[in-house]
C-alpha cells in the first residue's frame, strides 16, 4: 500500500482544513445552544461556499455533481471534516444520505435518480433511512415486523421503526419491509422510497438521546407507518434484495464513519494536549508535569494512529480487492475504532475537568453523541462475534504446533 498522498488531494485536503477551522469551528457554539431549524440559512450559506470552491460532495458521482473521490481518498477527506460536528453536513457528504445516494446510484431506475437522487446530491433535499424497528432486535435485521403489501399498483405498508436518523426535515425515507414473509429469511425484505409528505408516515417524535431531542438534521425519529401507500414503482432494487443492497450500503459507509471519528479524536486530542500543557495546577507546574496526563498523551497518540492505518488499509483493501475481500477488516474497525474514539474523547474531557463537561468546548457534544458509535451499524458484541468466528474457523482441522 502507497502511503503517499497526491498533491491534488493535498491540495484539496489543505483547503477543507482551512475552511472547517475557519467558517465552520467559530459556528458550533450557536449549534450547541439553538435549535438546528433557525440555523439552516447559516448551513445553507456554507454549502454555498463550498460549492463555489468546488469541494461539493466529495465522495458522490461526478454525474450528478459530485467530486468523485475514491474511497481512500473520502477516507481522507473524513478525516479532515469529521473534527468539527458540521463539516459533513457542510460538505454534502453526511449520513445517512450518503449511503442512501450510494445505493440509488447503484440500484435506482432513472426515474428515480432524476426524482430523488440528483436533488439530493445537490443538497436541495435530505432523506433518512428507517430499518430498525421499536420491538424488534436491530442486532438481527431480518426479524423485522414491517411489511409492505402490493395493493393495485401500490405497496401498503405498515410498521413501527425508530432511529431514523434525520428524519426531521427530510423528503423521503427508504424503508426496509417485509414484501415476501415466505421467503428465506434473507431474502423476505426489500427497500421501498417513501416520501416523507404520504398519508400514513407518522412522525411520531424525535427522540430525546442522552438528555437532547434534537431537531432537523441533528435528531433520530420515531415513525409509525400506518397503512402508507406507495406506488409499486417506488421499489428500490429487485424485490427481496433489501439485505443485499443494505450489505452494499454498509461497507463503505463504516470507512466514512471510522475516519470521521478519526478526525474526532484529532480534534480532542489537541485540545486535551492544550489544556494540558496550559493549565496551571500548581506553581509553576502544570497538567502536562504529570506523568499520568503524559502516559495519556502517549498512549492515545499510538491508539489514534494504529486506528488511522487500519481504516486507510481496509479503505485501500475494499477499492482495490471488493468489499467481499474486506469483510473482516470492517467489522475490525467499526468495533476498533468507535472503542478508541470513545478512550480518547473519555481522556480528553477528564484532562478539563469540570470545564470538560460543559458545553464551552466541543468534548462533551463528542461524548453523548458519539457513545452511539459502538451500538449503530452493528453494535461491538456483533462484529466480535462474526469476527472471532470468521477466525476460528480458519483453525478448524489445523495441526498448531
Ligand atoms: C444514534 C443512532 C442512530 C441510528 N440511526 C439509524 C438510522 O438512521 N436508521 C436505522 O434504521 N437505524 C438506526 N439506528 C439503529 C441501530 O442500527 C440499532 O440501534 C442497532 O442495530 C442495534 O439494534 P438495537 O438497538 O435494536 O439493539 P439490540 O439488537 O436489541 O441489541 C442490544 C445489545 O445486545 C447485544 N447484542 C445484540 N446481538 C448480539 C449478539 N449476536 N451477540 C452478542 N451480543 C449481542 C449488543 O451489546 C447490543 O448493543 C441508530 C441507532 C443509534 C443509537
Amino acid at each position: 500500500m502507497d502511503f503517499s498522498i497526491s498533491e491534488k488531494m493535498q491540495t484539496i485536503l489543505g483547503m477543507m482544513k482551512e475552511f472547517v477551522e475557519k467558517e465552520l469551528i467559530p459556528l458550533e457554539p450557536e449549534f450547541l445552544t439553538k435549535n438546528t431549524s433557525s440555523l439552516l440559512p447559516v448551513i445553507a450559506e456554507k454549502q454555498k461556499m463550498v460549492k463555489q470552491m468546488e469541494l461539493w460532495a466529495p465522495n458522490h458521482p461526478k454525474e450528478f455533481g459530485g467530486m468523485g473521490l475514491n474511497l481512500v481518498e473520502h477516507g481522507l477527506v473524513s478525516e479532515t471534516l469529521g473534527g468539527s460536528m458540521l463539516g459533513f453536513l457542510v460538505f454534502g457528504c453526511q449520513a445517512p444520505d450518503a449511503g442512501n445516494i450510494e445505493i440509488l446510484h447503484q440500484y435506482g431506475t432513472d426515474e428515480q435518480k432524476e426524482t430523488w437522487l440528483r436533488p439530493l446530491v445537490d443538497g436541495q433535499i435530505r432523506s433518512c433511512f428507517s430499518m430498525t424497528e421499536v420491538d424488534m432486535p436491530g442486532s438481527n435485521p431480518v426479524m423485522l415486523d414491517t411489511t409492505a403489501v402490493k395493493e393495485g399498483d401500490d405497496y401498503v405498508i405498515n410498521g413501527h421503526k425508530w432511529y431514523t436518523s434525520s428524519a426531521d426535515g427530510a423528503k423521503f425515507a427508504i424503508v426496509m419491509a417485509v414484501t415476501d414473509p415466505d421467503a428465506s429469511p434473507y431474502m423476505r425484505a426489500s427497500m421501498i422510497i417513501v416520501p416523507t409528505d404520504t398519508p400514513g408516515f407518522n412522525h411520531v417524535r424525535n427522540i430525546p438521546v442522552m438528555g437532547h431531542a434534537g431537531d432537523d438534521y441533528f435528531s433520530h425519529a420515531e415513525i409509525l407507518y400506518q397503512s402508507c401507500r406507495v406506488p409499486q414503482k417506488n421499489l428500490l432494487g429487485p424485490e427481496g434484495h433489501g439485505f443485499i443492497i443494505a450489505q452494499d450500503r454498509l461497507g463503505p459507509g463504516r470507512i466514512h464513519h471510522c475516519m470521521r471519528w478519526i478526525g474526532i479524536c484529532n480534534r480532542v486530542f489537541d485540545l486535551m494536549c492544550h489544556r494540558a500543557i496550559t493549565r496551571v495546577i500548581a506553581p509553576g507546574k502544570t497538567l502536562a508535569s504529570k506523568q499520568i496526563i503524559q502516559s495519556w498523551i502517549a498512549e492515545c497518540a499510538a491508539e489514534i494512529r494504529a486506528a488511522r492505518l487500519m481504516v486507510l488499509h481496509t479503505a485501500w483493501t475494499i477499492e482495490n480487492k471488493g468489499v467481499k475481500e474486506a469483510r473482516q477488516d470492517i467489522s475490525l474497525i467499526k468495533f476498533m475504532v468507535a472503542n478508541t474514539m470513545q478512550k480518547v474523547i473519555d481522556r480528553a474531557l477528564q484532562v478539563h475537568g469540570g470545564l470538560g463537561m460543559t458545553d464551552d468546548t466541543i468534548i462533551s457534544f463528542f461524548y453523548r453523541h458519539e457513545r452511539a458509535a459502538r451500538i449503530y451499524d452493528g453494535a461491538d458484541e456483533v462484529h466480535k462475534v462474526s469476527v472471532a468466528r470468521r477466525i476460528l474457523r480458519e483453525y478448524e482441522g489445523k495441526t498448531v504446533k
